[in-house]
Parts: C-alpha cells; structure tokens; sequence
C-alpha cells in the first residue's frame, strides 16, 4: 500500500512537537486506564511501520495521532479486516 504524504490541506495540523503531543496524551489519558509502557513501545512499532501511517504520526484509518491513541487501554487499531496490534 503506497503511504500518502504531503497533503496541502492538513499537513501543518498532524505535524506535533513532542512538547505538544505529551500534552494531548495527558489529556486523551484523562478518566481512561492507560497500558503499559511495553504494550505502548509494541503499539508504536507495528504503527510506525504500518503502510496507513501518515506524516509519521497520524492513521490514516481513524485520523488519529497513534502516539495518543496507542498510550490508551480502551483503544485498538482500525486497520481493515484485522488489528495490526497484537
Ligand atoms: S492504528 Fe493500526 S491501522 Fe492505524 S497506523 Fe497504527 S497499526 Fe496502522
């Protein structure tokens, strides 16, 4: 699956600081059980090699920032057919 990049429309939005993404972690984590740091690291490796990851930050299947999604207990991978998380 060819990996899209450079979209005019949206490129500066999913592009983040670290400063910035611990912030939207801290807040996505709010009220929600987060996994363990090994999960978490697991997570981020099947997504930053995943063909839907775009800008190296955002899914392209839920447009979601994976370095969020992946810290949260309750979430999963919406990649088609099957989870790429194991
Ligand atoms: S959440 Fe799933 S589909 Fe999205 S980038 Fe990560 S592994 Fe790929």
């Amino acid at each position: 699956m060819e990996r899209l990049e450079g979209c005019k429309g949206c490129t500066d939005s999913v592009k983040v600081s670290p400063e910035k993404l611990e912030r939207l972690i801290a807040i996505a984590m709010k009220g929600r059980e987060a996994v363990s740091d090994q999960e978490y690291n697991d997570r981020m490796d099947t997504c930053l090699s995943c063909p839907a990851l775009q800008y190296g930050t955002t899914c392209r299947y839920c447009g979601c920032l994976v370095a969020v999604r992946a810290r949260l207990q309750d979430s999963g991978c919406p990649f088609p057919l099957a989870s790429r998380w194991s």
